[in-house]
C-alpha cells in the first residue's frame, strides 16, 4: 500500500550499508519515521531529497515490515540554512523539539505550515532570529496542548498591571494583587509579546515586534515553559546557546 504526502525532513539516521532512516514531519500522519534505500549513494534518486529540511511531497509504502520512502517530488530545501552556523543550530533544534511535540500517526498541518513559516523567515533573513526562537517554542508548545491561559488574571479576571506574573508549572497568569508565590514577574511588554504568539492568527503571528530586553525575558521564559512541559532538555538548545552572536 502506498500513500502520499506533504512532509519535511526533521532528523536522518545513516544505517546498514547505504540506507537512511528518516523521521519526518507529516501534513496527514504527523511525525513518521521511514527507511530510504540506498538513499546514501550519490546516484539514488532520494539521495538529494532526503536530506535534513528537505520539504515536498513524499510517497510512502507501507508494507508488512517497516514503512519506506520509495519517491519525492522535491520542493524546497532551505539551503541558505547551512551558510550561518547559527541558524543551522536553531533549525535543528526546532527539529528536536517538533519530534517531541507534534502527533504521531494523526494530522499534523498546523505543526507544519508554523515550521514552514518560521524557516522561511530564519533561512531568508526576513525576521530576527531572536524574535522567531521565542515565537515558535511559545507557538509550537501551545498547539501541543500545553497553552498558557494569558487572557487575564486567573485570580480577578484583571486583563492587566503593570507587572504581571506568570506560573511555569499551572501556565496561569496572575495580576499584582494575586500574585502567587514561585510565579515570575513579566513587564507588560513580555506579557503583550506571549498575548500575540499564543492568539495570533498565523498570517499575523509574524509581525511580532518587542525591545531587546523583552525578547530577552521573552526568550528565557519560553525555554523554561517548554522545559517544564516537555520534561526534557534539549542538546541542540545547549549548541545554539553556546554559539556566540
Ligand atoms: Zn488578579
Amino acid at each position: 500500500m502506498t500513500f502520499n504526502t506533504d512532509a519535511v525532513v526533521l532528523k536522518i539516521v545513516k544505517t546498514g550499508e547505504s540506507d537512511r532512516l528518516i523521521t519526518f514531519l507529516t501534513k496527514d500522519r504527523g511525525i513518521l519515521k521511514a527507511f530510504a534505500k540506498a538513499a546514501d549513494r550519490p546516484k539514488n534518486k532520494l539521495h538529494m531529497s532526503s536530506n535534513l529540511f528537505c520539504l515536498g511531497n513524499f510517497t510512502f509504502y507501507e508494507g508488512s515490515g517497516a514503512l519506506r520512502v520509495t519517491e519525492c517530488d522535491l520542493e524546497e530545501t532551505f539551503y541558505s540554512l547551512r551558510n550561518d552556523i547559527k541558524k543551522l543550530a536553531l533549525a535543528q533544534y526546532f527539529n528536536e523539539l517538533i519530534i517531541e511535540a507534534a502527533p504521531a500517526e494523526s494530522p499534523a498541518e498546523d505543526f507544519l505550515r508554523l515550521y514552514l513559516n518560521t524557516v522561511y523567515f530564519l533561512s531568508e533573513n526576513k525576521k530576527d532570529i531572536k524574535v522567531l526562537k521565542p515565537l515558535f517554542e511559545l507557538r509550537l508548545i501551545s498547539i501541543a496542548g500545553y497553552m498558557p491561559n494569558l487572557v487575564a488574571c486567573a485570580g480577578c479576571g484583571e486583563f492587566e498591571t503593570e507587572t504581571m506574573y506568570f506560573d511555569f508549572y499551572d501556565g496561569e497568569l496572575y495580576c499584582e494583587n494575586c500574585k502567587k508565590t514561585g510565579a515570575y514577574p513579566y513587564s507588560l511588554e513580555v506579557i503583550s509579546a506571549m498575548r500575540h504568539i499564543v492568539f495570533s492568527p498565523l498570517e499575523k503571528l509574524f509581525t511580532l515586534k518587542a525591545s531587546p530586553d523583552a525578547l530577552e525575558s521573552l526568550n528565557e521564559a519560553t525555554e523554561k515553559y517548554i522545559k517544564i512541559k516537555l520534561q526534557k532538555s534539549f542538546k541542540t538548545l545547549d549548541f545554539y546557546n553556546s554559539i556566540k552572536d
